[in-house]
Order: C-alpha cells, then sequence, then structure tokens
C-alpha cells in the first residue's frame, strides 16, 4: 500500500494542511484550528490525482476525523481550493460548508448540463474579445476550450451557510469580501488574534493572477455596480480593505506564512505600480496590441496556459490605465491597438 504524505506544520495553534499540486505554485496549503469548541477547516483542497487520500491521511495523522469537523469555510471557487467540498460534505453530512454568495452561484452556474450553452457563449465571447487584444483565431479556439474544461473538476455543492461581505461568523470571524483573483474571493480574518486566511489574494512570493471572469448574465446584473473592465482597480481596493484590518499573520493558500502583512501589501502595491510604469513606458508612441505586449513583458516562449495568463496580466494593467485615460485604444485590421 502507497503511503500519502504531506506535511503538517503548526503555527500559533493553527495546523497548516500542506499538499503538493501539479501547477507552479506546487502546494496547496488548507488550515483546521479549533474556534470557540468547534473544528473550522479553511478550503476543501484539490479534486484531482491522489489528493484526497492526501488529504484523509493528513486529518488521520493530526488525530482528526473529517466527523469531527463542523465547518469549512471555501475562499473562492477554483478547484484547487473547492474541489473537494462535495465529497467532505458526502463523508460528514454534519459539516457546514460557508461560501459566498457569488462564488456559489458561478459554482451553480458552471457545474449545471443546462447552463453549458450559455458558458460557452461567455467563453466564445471572452475569446473574441482576446483575439482583438491579439491572438489568433487558433489560440481563441483553445481559450474556449479552457474555460469550458475547467468547471469539469468543479462538483456541486449547496453551502449551508452562503456568507456575505462583513458578515461575523462564529462570533469572532470576519468575512471580507475581496474580489480580483476571483470574483467571489474572501478572506477570512480572526478579529481578536489579528490572523487573516488570505486565500489567493495575498501570497508571500508572487503577484496573485488578476482574474477575467466568465459571468452569467444575471450575476453581472446583480453586481452592476461591479466594475468587470477594471478588475485591477477592486484587486487594489480589496488590499487596501486588508490593509485597513492590520492583521498581524497571514496564512495564504500557497507558499510561505507571512509575519509582514503591511510590508507584502506595499510590495505587491509597488509591483502592479512599477508594472503600470513599465507598461506606459513600452507603448509611449508606439501603438501595439495587449498579446505583443505580454509577449514583450513575459517572453515568447510560454506554454498554453501561461501566455494567457501573461495577457490577462497585462490586460488588467492597461484596462487600469484606460479607466484613467492614461492610454488610448486604436482599431486596426479587428485587432485592438494600446499607446499613449
Ligand atoms: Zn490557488
Amino acid at each position: 500500500m502507497p503511503t500519502y504524505k504531506s506535511e503538517i506544520n503548526e503555527i500559533e495553534g493553527i495546523y497548516q494542511i500542506k499538499i503538493d499540486v501539479p501547477f507552479a505554485v506546487k502546494f496547496v496549503c488548507l488550515y483546521l484550528f479549533k474556534l470557540n469548541g468547534k473544528n473550522i477547516l479553511i478550503d476543501s483542497g484539490l479534486n484531482m490525482g491522489n489528493w484526497k487520500k492526501k488529504l484523509f491521511s493528513a486529518f488521520e495523522e493530526l488525530n482528526t476525523s473529517i466527523q469531527d469537523i463542523d465547518y469549512c469555510i471555501i475562499t473562492h471557487l477554483h478547484t484547487d481550493h473547492i474541489g473537494l467540498v462535495r465529497l467532505l460534505k458526502q463523508k460528514n453530512p454534519n459539516l457546514q460548508i460557508l461560501m459566498h454568495d457569488i462564488t456559489h452561484e458561478l459554482l451553480k452556474w458552471e457545474t449545471s448540463d443546462d447552463n453549458l450553452k450559455e458558458l460557452e457563449q461567455e467563453a466564445r465571447g471572452i475569446a473574441d474579445q482576446l483575439i482583438k487584444y491579439g491572438i489568433s483565431e487558433e489560440q481563441g479556439e483553445r481559450i474556449v476550450k479552457f474555460f469550458t474544461y475547467w468547471p469539469k473538476f468543479l462538483q456541486y455543492q449547496k453551502p449551508d451557510i452562503i456568507v456575505h461581505d462583513r458578515d461575523i461568523v462564529f462570533e469572532d470571524l470576519e468575512i471580507i469580501w475581496t474580489p480580483g483573483h476571483s470574483f467571489g474571493h474572501i478572506c477570512i480574518f480572526d478579529k481578536n488574534k489579528k490572523y487573516l486566511f488570505s486565500g489567493d489574494h495575498i501570497l508571500s512570493r508572487i503577484t496573485p493572477h488578476i482574474g477575467n471572469f466568465v459571468v452569467p448574465s444575471h450575476l453581472a446584473e446583480q453586481y452592476k455596480d461591479y466594475d468587470f473592465n477594471n478588475i485591477l482597480k477592486h484587486y487594489l481596493a480589496s488590499l487596501d480593505k486588508i490593509d485597513n484590518l492590520s492583521p498581524k499573520i497571514i496564512f495564504p493558500g500557497h507558499q510561505e506564512i507571512i509575519y509582514n502583512p503591511h510590508e507584502r501589501i506595499l510590495q505587491i502595491k509597488e509591483h502592479h505600480k512599477n508594472r503600470l510604469a513599465e507598461i506606459s513606458s513600452v507603448i509611449k508612441d508606439n501603438p501595439i496590441t495587449a498579446y505583443k505586449l505580454s509577449q514583450i513583458h513575459f517572453g515568447e516562449d510560454l506554454d498554453e496556459i501561461n501566455s494567457y495568463m501573461a495577457l490577462s496580466e497585462v490586460l488588467g494593467h492597461l484596462l487600469y490605465l484606460q479607466a484613467q485615460d492614461k492610454v488610448k485604444k486604436i482599431e486596426k485590421n479587428g485587432k485592438f491597438l494600446y499607446y499613449c
């Protein structure tokens, strides 16, 4: 019998369960802790390969069974954080699942066969936009596949408790809606201890990817004050929201524990500021597509996923500058060219 080992660390009474994933981030971290007599788990891990075996053997190593866990709070919709939520609920029907309203709506939408057509249409819409931003028709086809492929790793699980921004749960935990990396992303803040569970909103070494969201029309309608064309603006505002809480320690979904939250937040903001300046200087009197710009910044030999990530990163910055009237856009031969 193979044994499945994962790394378990204890930090200030909080258990970090660190399990490897086949992506660039290398590890996903779940957190298990006791609060006011209840066992709380942050995130549910990845529904792929032998991950579930690794997770259950980690519980065993902690002398905890899934039956002992009272609550599981999901930070966001990505498969490495929400993947096993349905399985956990099946193993322990008393487990109460918490997720943000948006995460729940998107999960329901992406996992329902009835919506496959709408999902495809929305993905097609994004691909068509990206073709205008400079990718080829073939790459566009693959983008549609990408957006319709990932939901296959998601399984619907109705949450027991739907949370919203600034909700207080279990007396001491405050839910902070932090859109940017994912539309429904939340951080969980222990007000007493000033610990923050940041999901993918704040990581120790990389600046989190700013997402392009595929969102059903009913949700876009419900959140019509949200500027889907300027996600970087929302992400930066979400960083300030966290900074204002003055967290003492950040427990992120990947990489290392962050003991200097304020400095780390400043570094991430600085990174974006520099990137905005670099982009402005490259496109000064030099109209180019967002895709070309992403190749200048990140190189041309990226694989499909990474070149898409690079494009969406650059796009986040361009749209931010555009919203401030700091760049101009012209359309030429079906492509958008940016310059300033
Ligand atoms: Zn993640």
